[in-house]
């Protein structure tokens, strides 16, 4: 059965992750928080293919290549801006997590590192963004058994203790 791993720290340092997903924006050019890291550490190299895409809708999810990172590709997920929770936000939430997975099986990815999406610059809370991550990842990890392990990187404490009680919570295992 596929796994929902925890991990505290900075997602380019995962070195098991054939896929790594980044929280993008809209232009797909880069940004501050995870963006701006996953963008530093694969290099300008990929800034092509980004640009190529012209841009991604809120709730969907473009691949490039992953530069100078260990990862085969960069699976990028441009999640919902918080306004309130009633402009769809959990949906778009749950389609960035879902199309994710979706994508690595289709090009055979088999470990896939996560960021907490939207919870940064987007403001999405964060109790109410790690229930819909976990639950919608688990939703495609069950379609996908291909992909076998989904590791979610968490940047601080506080992060990384709230999706390890709204996992419990859930029942999930690791
Ligand atoms: P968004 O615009 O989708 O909110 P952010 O990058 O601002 O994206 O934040 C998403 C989450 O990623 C936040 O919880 C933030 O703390 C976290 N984060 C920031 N940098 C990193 C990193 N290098 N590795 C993993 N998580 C990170």
């Amino acid at each position: 059965m596929s796994r929902i791993t925890l991990h505290l720290g900075d997602i380019t340092t995962d070195g098991e992750a054939d896929v790594l997903v980044n929280a993008a924006n809209s232009g797909l050019l880069g940004g501050g928080g995870v963006d701006g890291a996953i963008h530093r550490a694969a290099g300008p190299e990929i800034l092509p293919e980004c640009r190529a895409h012209g841009g991604c809708p809120t709730g969907e999810v473009r691949v490039t290549s992953a530069g100078r990172l260990p990862a085969r590709f960069i699976v990028h997920a441009v999640g919902p801006i918080w306004h309130g929770g009633e402009r769809g936000e959990p949906e778009l939430l749950a389609s960035c997590f879902e199309r994710a997975i979706a994508a690595a099986a289709e090009r055979g990815g088999r470990r896939v590192a996560l960021p907490a999406i939207s919870t940064g610059i987007y403001r999405y809370p964060l109790e109410r963004a790690a229930h819909v991550a976990l639950t919608a990842t688990a939703r495609a990890l069950a379609r996908h058994p291909e992909v076998v392990e989904a590791r979610f990187w968490l940047f601080d404490e506080r992060a990384h203790a709230t999706f390890a009680r709204v996992r419990d919570d859930l029942g999930l295992q690791e």
